[in-house]
C-alpha cells in the first residue's frame, strides 16, 4: 500500500546529543508510527567510504561511489537496522572513527540532494497512519510540509552529560569535544539551532526522557483530528 492521503509526517530536527534519535523512536512505537533515522544513512556512506579506502575528503570520490552505495534501514521503531549491502553496521556506524568523518561526507551538496530523495521515498513508502523522521534538515529541506515540525533542543551541557553516559569509555572532555566540533561543521551546512517558521521548539534540558517522548507525543494528538 503507498502512503494514505491523510499520512502524518512529523519532523524533528536538533543538534547532536539532544536525544531525537531514542525519543523520536518512543514516540514512534507510543503512536503506532514508522520511524526514520536520517543521521544514519549519513553515518552508513561513512562507514562504507572507511570500508572501501575511498577518501571522505575527496568529495569527487564520494560522489562516485553513490552508485554502487546500497544501504537499508528499519523504519519500524520495534525492528531497527541498518545495513550496508550484506553487513549489518547497526552499531559500526555509532563508532568514534565513523563519527569523526560523517560530517565531512553530509557537507558535499551531491550527497545530501541523492540521500534527501531516498528520504522522501521511504516516507513514502511507509504503510503505518503516520511516520517520524529525524535529523538536521528534516523540518527545513526533507518534509517542510510535515504535519508536525519539531526542534529538539537542549543546553549543551545537557547533551554532553547525556552523549557521555551513552559513550563508554570516552571522556567527558573528549566528548564534549567531538559534539562542538561536529555541530561546529554540521552548522555550515544546515542551521538546526534556530526553529524555522512553524517550527515548535521543545527544549529537553530539564526534562527526562519520558518527559520529553511526552512531549512529542502530545503534539502530535493535538495536530490529529481523531
Ligand atoms: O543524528 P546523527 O548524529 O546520527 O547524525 C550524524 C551526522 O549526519 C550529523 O553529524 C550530520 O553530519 C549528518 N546529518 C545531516 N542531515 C541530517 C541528519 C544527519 O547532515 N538530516
Amino acid at each position: 500500500m503507498s502512503a494514505a492521503a491523510e499520512q502524518i509526517v512529523v519532523a524533528i530536527d536538533g543538534p547532536a546529543g539532544s536525544g531525537k534519535s531514542s525519543v523520536s523512536r518512543e514516540a514512534a512505537r507510543q503512536l503506532g508510527f514508522d520511524y526514520q533515522d536520517t543521521g544514519a544513512a549519513y553515518r552508513a556512506l561513512a562507514w562504507r567510504c572507511i570500508h572501501e579506502g575511498i577518501d571522505t575528503l575527496e568529495p569527487s570520490d564520494v560522489i562516485d561511489s553513490l552508485d554502487s552505495f546500497e544501504w537499508s534501514i528499519g523504519i519500524n521503531p520495534a525492528d531497527y537496522f541498518v545495513r550496508v549491502g550484506s553487513h549489518d553496521v547497526t552499531e559500526a556506524i555509532r563508532e568514534p572513527h565513523v563519527t569523526s568523518v560523517v560530517s565531512s561526507v553530509a557537507r558535499i551538496p551531491e550527497v545530501r540532494g541523492y540521500l534527501v530523495e531516498q528520504f522522501r521515498a521511504i516516507i513514502a513508502q511507509s504503510t503505518q497512519r503516520g511516520i517520524i523522521v529525524e535529523g538536521r534538515d528534516i523540518t527545513t529541506v526533507v518534509a517542510p510540509q510535515a504535519r508536525v515540525r519539531i526542534l529538539l533542543t537542549a543546553s549543551e551541557e545537557a547533551r554532553i552529560s547525556r552523549r557521555s553516559a551513552e559513550l563508554t569509555g570516552v571522556s567527558a572532555q573528549a566528548t564534549a569535544t567531538e559534539l562542538s566540533f561536529r555541530d561546529t561543521q554540521d552548522l555550515r551546512v544546515v542551521d538546526f539551532m534556530n526553529a524555522a517558521d512553524g517550527v515548535t521548539t521543545i527544549d529537553s534540558t530539564d526534562l527526562d526522557f519520558e518527559q520529553t517522548v511526552h512531549a512529542v507525543v502530545d503534539l502530535v494528538q493535538a495536530s490529529t483530528p481523531d
